[in-house]
């Protein structure tokens, strides 16, 4: 790609999308060129649409539209009362995004909602939909008008009402009304029952729990169903069985997961508990433990009963049972079961060794450790398993060195149940120096990594003999080789490159410098702003907010804009084009101890949501003010800063003082007819 290419053809400034060659101030400009060109009547509804377009962010976000009520057909009421403002309808003018061509194209029949806004109060309601693609929130395409009753109605995406029941579904994205669902269930009731009545109680409950399209419905399954019965294990209380349920469970499935069908053949575990038939309330007391959702806990497909000893049986989800021992898995979603894990060490630790009893020990307790399947599992790693051995740092206790281990790290692998090893992994080593008799630095540190599970295993030079700690190279620098305090942010190269760019800006008053330079020496986490030398000509598009008599504040873009991330954990990255507010200060030439001492009460934390983050210091080049380069904070209507006793985060861009303006001025807009109720609402904004 060469650089012209990031370039708008049309405007000039860089794409806001470079790869779609989308520029969203030419998107926005011809927005604003067509408002002449559609009007729904009534100003206020023009006013809506025309916020709604402007909201525009992205090339797949809708461009929200005034809608002619004549492009919809086959409007069909949703829902059975008589007062449903819903109906289904087929938009013949529709558009959709075409992901493949990255192009919006015409679609003659796309189905929508239009519902309908009662007054214009209702037009809040615009704001619970979306233009852009956020999941579990229905799309709005706009705005059009009944002609029959004047009533304004959303465009709204198809399919977001239940057509039963007309109320909203309640998993849009599976189409899965629970209010219908329960009715169904309980409709059923009578069709099934296990013969007593607790357990029928049990079971009924457990289906009216039922809270999203994901949830198993919990079934009594009569013991026929079950086909190809194999004992994997037992204990004391229970035996576990494997089996086939030949019906299967209710699921949603298919390629949209909109029919709710069983799915037949479905593996699954019987946990037959010894004497049920005798204990009921015992029974009762373990299926009760599945009442309420409980993490890693095995999925409850049904109850069942065997016919001939009259035991009952929990009937799981297959996959929740290990098949070597019969317990449950330690993790079920990984299939993964600690105490096989452990015995499989163990029985292993006869087939290594380090040549040093001491050094055994340390690998087998660390092996011993473990606590998740994702743990890595730490081992005697012989010299010869590395190449590409090269050195990258050093410091009093040890060398570090990059290597490729060429067999890689140990570890769970969930798909395969079982150990696996990824070959060619990039590994840090440190070779402790005289580290032979097991030096104190060398113990430590192997522990404090083991507890922190960094640690891949132990290695040996094998001319020194001095030992290695072998770690995962990700966690450290590339440049320095030493560890990230933050994952890919290395301080020390980071503020060295800082140092390293001193040369290359001047505020041409040393005092600025210098104190600029210590703020960015400063620095404590990757999420700190680098505050900086801004030459004034990176600043465009100035605008005055607010002047008097010791500060201009005025809102400009920053070409450049400010240092916003890292790449390879310390080259500097920034976010070009960002609006911020420039504050400047009426003769403070020639006073710095102010100028600096008022950058103090600014945050330079990224995470600091509730304090103005200040970027820089720049200079008016016709008076030499200094300026202070900060967020875009300030309200543009009435020059005050956002920040007030309620604004929790800044980004909200909230000025209480212009919103109670604004709704003070809408007084005269509006009436009830009744003084007393329009005194009642008045308080009420
Ligand atoms: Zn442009
Ligand atoms: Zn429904
Ligand atoms: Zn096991
Ligand atoms: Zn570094
Ligand atoms: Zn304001």
């Amino acid at each position: 790609m060469v650089l012209n290419d990031y370039f708008c053809k049309t405007c000039g400034k860089i794409y806001t999308d470079v790869h779609n060659e989308w520029c969203i101030f030419c998107q926005i400009n011809d927005i604003e060129q067509n408002f002449a060109n559609w009007t729904s009547g009534n100003e206020k509804v023009d006013e809506t649409i025309q916020e709604m377009q402007l909201k525009i962010g992205n090339i797949t976000d809708i461009i929200f539209k005034w809608v002619p009520y004549g492009q919809f057909i086959n409007i069909k009421k949703i829902g059975k009362s008589t007062f449903t403002t819903v109906h289904s309808a087929i938009w013949t003018d529709g558009l959709k995004y075409n992901f493949e061509k990255h192009e919006w194209e015409r679609k003659s029949n796309k189905r929508v909602t239009l519902k309908c806004l009662y007054d214009l109060h209702g037009l809040k309601e615009i704001k619970s939909y979306t233009i852009a693609i956020l999941r579990g929130v229905p799309k709005i395409y706009g705005i059009t008008q009944n002609p029959d009753t004047n009533d304004f109605v959303m465009v709204l995406q198809g399919r977001i009402y239940c057509e039963k029941c007309g109320d909203k579904y309640t998993v849009l994205k599976f189409k899965w009304c629970k209010p219908c669902q329960i009715n169904d269930l309980k409709q059923n009731f009578t069709n099934w029952t296990s013969g007593n009545e607790k357990i029928d109680e049990f079971i009924q409950e457990m289906q009216l729990k039922i809270e999203s399209s994901n949830d198993r419905i919990v079934e009594w399954i009569p013991y026929n169903q079950f086909n190809d019965i194999k004992k994997i294990g037992n204990d004391d209380i229970t035996t576990i069985y494997t089996a086939v349920w030949i019906n299967g469970p209710l699921e949603y499935h298919g390629k949209n997961k909109k029919e709710q069908e069983r799915i037949p053949n479905e593996k699954v575990i019987l946990k037959y508990l010894y004497n049920s038939q005798n204990n009921i309330n015992e029974f009762l007391n373990e299926l009760k433990l599945f009442l309420n959702y409980r993490f890693n806990f095995p999925t409850l497909c049904g109850v069942s009963q065997n016919p001939d000893t009259k035991e009952y049986i929990i009937v799981h989800q297959d996959g929740s049972y290990c098949k070597d021992c019969a317990g449950a898995f330690t993790n079920i979603s990984d299939k993964w079961c600690k105490p096989c894990q452990i015995s499989v060490l163990k029985k292993n630790f006869a087939n290594w060794t380090s040549g040093n009893e001491k050094i055994d020990e340390i690998i087998q307790e660390g092996q011993l450790k473990i606590k998740t399947y994702s743990d890595r599992i730490i081992e005697w790693i012989s010299y010869d398993k590395f190449k590409n051995i090269n050195e990258i740092g050093k410091d009093d206790f040890a060398e570090l060195y990059s290597a490729i281990w060429k067999d890689g790290t140990l570890y769970y692998n969930s798909g395969k149940v079982g150990l696996i090893k990824i070959p060619d992994n990039k590994v840090m080593l440190k070779r402790f120096y005289n580290s032979r008799d097991i030096t104190n630095e060398f113990f430590n540190e192997v522990k404090s990594s083991i507890n922190k599970n960094e640690i891949c295993g132990i290695s040996q030079n094998p001319t020194t003999e001095d030992y290695i700690i072998v770690y995962k190279f990700n966690n450290y620098c590339q440049k320095c080789g030493y560890k990230y305090i933050t994952y890919g942010w290395c301080k020390t190269c980071y503020i060295n490159n800082l140092k390293y760019n001193f040369t290359t800006w001047t505020s041409g008053n040393k005092k600025v410098d210098e104190f600029i330079q210590e703020m960015q020496l400063n620095i404590k986490s990757h999420n700190d702003v680098i505050f900086e030398w801004i030459p004034y000509n990176q600043f465009n598009d100035i605008k005055e907010i607010h002047i008097d008599d010791f500060t201009t504040v005025r809102s400009a873009i920053w070409t450049d804009g400010p240092l916003c991330g890292y790449n390879y954990g310390y080259i500097l990255k920034r976010n070009f084009y960002k609006k911020v507010a420039l504050k400047c200060l009426h003769n403070s030439q020639n006073n710095t101890i102010e100028l600096l001492n008022e950058v103090k009460l600014y945050s330079i934390n990224k995470n600091d949501k509730s304090n103005i983050r200040i970027y820089g210091i720049s200079q008016d080049p016709d008076t030499k003010d200094y300026i202070l380069v900060f967020q875009d904070s300030y309200c543009e209507k009435c020059g005050k800063t956002y920040a007030n006793a309620n604004a929790k985060d800044l980004s909200y861009k909230w000025c209480n003082p212009c919103h109670i303006d604004n709704l003070k001025q809408n007084f005269t807009n509006w009436t009830s007819g009744n003084e007393k109720i329009d005194n009642f609402i008045q308080t009420m904004q």
